[in-house]
C-alpha cells in the first residue's frame, strides 16, 4: 500500500461543475459555461477498485449541482453500497428541476440508489437564485423515500453566531426546513476564496493568508477526489484503474509522471 494514502478513508466525486445556482459565496467561483460530466459507470468502477484495497468508509458526490446528472450519482452511491462503504453522502442544492414528479422520481431514486446522507445546502445565499419552493419540494419527497439522514448544510459568514444580515436571513430558512421535519447539520464557514473573495470582501481581512479548511497535508491523505473528467492525482479513472493511480502518488506529484 501506498504509504501517503496509509489512512485514505474517503473518496469523493465532483460529478459536474455546472450548476443550477450563481452563489455569491461560492468558492468555485463562476460556473457559466461548464457542461462536462463525470461518467457514473467508470465512477462506479472506481469506487469497487478502491474499495477492495483500501478501507474506504465514506463516498461523497457534489458539484457544481450533481443531480444535474442522477443516473451517474446514482450508479456510484449503489457501486458504494455493494462495496459495503457505510457512510454514502451526496451534497445538494435541491434545485434540478421545477416539475414535481420529476423531483419526486429523483428523491425515490436517490434513496433506493443507496445515498444515505443527504446534505442540502440552503441557506441565504444560495436562495438569492435558487426558489426555495423545489428544494423543499425534493426535501420532502426524500424524506417520504425514507431518507435515513437528510440534513440542511447551510452556509455561515464569519461564524454562526455572528448577527450578519446574511445570517440572520439563513436562520429564517432553517426555521422553514425545521417545519417539514429537517434539522440542520453544523454547516460551514464561509472563506475568502472564489467569488466569496470578490462580492462579500468587507467581511474578511484579504491580506491574511487564505486558510482552506479541506486543505489536506499531501503526505497523509484521507480522502482524494476525482474531476468531473475523471481526473485524479495526476492519472485518469477514464485510462486506467484506480489503484494503479493511488499506487504511483507521490505528495512532490513526481509520481504522477512516471506513466
Ligand atoms: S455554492 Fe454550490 S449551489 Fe452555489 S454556485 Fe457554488 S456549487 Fe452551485
Amino acid at each position: 500500500m501506498n504509504q501517503y494514502l496509509r489512512n485514505l478513508d474517503r473518496l469523493e466525486f465532483i460529478m459536474t461543475l455546472a450548476c443550477t445556482g450563481s452563489c455569491r459565496h461560492c468558492s468555485e467561483g463562476s460556473h457559466a459555461g461548464y457542461s462536462e460530466r463525470l461518467d457514473g459507470k467508470k465512477a462506479a468502477e472506481a469506487v469497487i477498485s478502491a474499495a477492495s484495497a483500501y478501507g474506504i468508509k465514506s463516498v461523497m458526490t457534489f458539484g457544481g449541482e450533481p443531480l444535474l446528472c442522477p443516473e451517474d450519482v446514482f450508479m456510484i452511491h449503489s457501486a458504494a453500497k455493494r462495496a459495503g462503504i457505510p457512510k454514502r453522502q451526496i451534497i445538494t442544492n435541491g434545485f434540478f428541476s421545477r416539475d414535481p414528479e420529476k423531483i419526486t422520481l429523483c428523491a425515490e431514486r436517490l434513496v433506493e440508489s443507496g445515498a444515505n446522507a443527504i446534505l442540502l445546502s440552503a441557506d441565504s445565499f444560495h436562495q438569492e437564485t435558487i426558489p426555495l419552493e423545489p428544494a423543499m419540494k425534493f426535501a420532502e419527497a426524500c424524506l417520504k423515500a425514507g431518507a435515513e439522514d437528510i440534513r440542511l448544510n447551510p452556509a455561515w459568514l464569519v461564524s454562526p453566531d455572528d448577527p450578519n444580515p446574511y445570517n440572520l436571513e439563513t436562520r429564517k430558512i432553517v426555521s422553514e426546513f425545521e417545519e417539514l421535519g429537517i434539522s440542520s447539520a453544523k454547516g460551514n464557514v464561509i472563506f475568502p476564496q472564489g467569488n466569496a473573495r470578490i462580492y462579500l470582501a468587507d467581511y474578511f481581512d484579504l491580506s491574511a493568508p487564505v486558510v482552506n479548511p479541506y486543505d489536506e497535508d499531501p503526505s497523509d491523505l484521507h480522502s482524494v477526489s476525482v474531476s468531473p473528467d475523471g481526473s485524479l492525482l495526476g492519472g485518469s479513472i477514464y485510462r486506467e484503474d484506480i489503484l494503479d493511480i493511488l499506487e504511483r502518488y507521490t505528495p512532490d506529484g513526481l509520481g504522477a509522471e512516471n506513466v
